[in-house]
C-alpha cells in the first residue's frame, strides 16, 4: 500500500482509533482520509456491528485493512478520481473488492504464522469464495479471485451463481500497479487483458462473471 500517508497541516500521520462499541449505523469501520478534525480519525474501527456481538479480532484485523485500503487507494489515483468510482453505483464494486482483496491478503499474511487452521480460517472468513451472484454486488471476490486458485463453482456444487474462476496468478502487488487504470469495468477488464500471467486466457478473465 501507499506509504507514508500524504501529511496535512493538521494531520501529519494517518490516524486510527478504535472504539469499543458498535456505531449508529452499523458499520464495522470507515475511512475519511481528508478529515481535518483533531479529535476524530481518519480511519475510525468498531468493535461491534449490528449483529450485537463483540467481533473477534481477525476480524477488527480484516475490518482495518480495509479501511486502510481505501485511504492508500484514495492516494494512489487521486482525491477525484476515487470519489468518482467510489460514488457512481456502476463502479463502487472496484474500490469496494479492492479492499476486500488486500484485506484478505494481509490478514492471511498475519495469521499464517499462526498455523494452517488459522490460515484456512481467514480463508474461509475473508476470502469472499461464498459470495453468489444474488449477493451484494461491491464487496465481490472479482480481485481475489484473480489471485487465489480456488474455483468456487467447482468447490460449491457446481451453482451457477457463484463465479466460474480459472483465474489465478495475479498478486495484490502486480494489481496495485495497474489500480490506476481501473476507472470502470470496461477499464479494468481491457487492463487485466493485456497483463495476464502466464497461462491465463482472456475468456477465463471473462468467464468470471463480472466484466
Ligand atoms: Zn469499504
Amino acid at each position: 500500500m501507499s506509504t507514508p500517508y500524504t501529511p496535512s497541516v493538521l494531520k501529519p500521520k494517518l490516524k486510527v482509533g478504535y472504539y469499543h462499541h458498535d456505531h449508529w449505523r452499523d458499520i464495522n469501520g470507515s475511512a475519511i482520509p481528508f478529515r481535518e478534525n483533531l479529535t476524530i480519525p481518519h480511519v475510525c474501527i468498531y468493535g461491534k456491528d449490528g449483529s450485537g456481538y463483540w467481533s473477534t479480532t481477525d476480524f477488527i484485523y480484516a475490518t482495518t485493512c480495509h479501511e486502510v485500503a481505501h485511504v492508500s487507494h484514495w492516494e494512489m489515483v487521486g482525491e477525484g478520481a476515487f470519489a468518482l468510482i467510489w460514488l457512481n453505483p456502476k463502479t463502487r464494486i472496484i474500490p469496494e473488492s479492492w479492499a476486500e482483496a488486500v484485506s484478505w491478503q494481509l490478514t492471511r499474511n498475519e495469521y499464517k504464522r499462526f498455523g494452517d487452521f488459522a490460515l484456512s480460517s481467514a480463508d474461509f472468513n475473508f476470502s469472499k469464495q461464498v459470495w453468489s451472484n444474488n449477493m451484494n454486488k461491491y464487496y465481490t471476490p472479482i480481485f481475489i479471485d484473480l489471485i487465489d486458485n480456488i474455483n468456487q463453482r467447482v468447490k460449491y456444487s457446481g451453482l451457477l451463481n457463484y463465479p466460474n474462476d480459472n483465474v489465478t496468478g495475479y498478486t495484490v502487488a502486480k494489481l496495485e500497479q495497474l489500480l490506476y487504470a481501473f476507472m470502470d469495468l470496461d477499464l479494468l477488464e481491457a487492463t487485466l487483458l493485456v497483463n495476464k500471467p502466464s497461462g491465463v486466457t482472456n475468456e477465463s478473465i471473462k468467464e468470471l462473471g463480472f466484466l
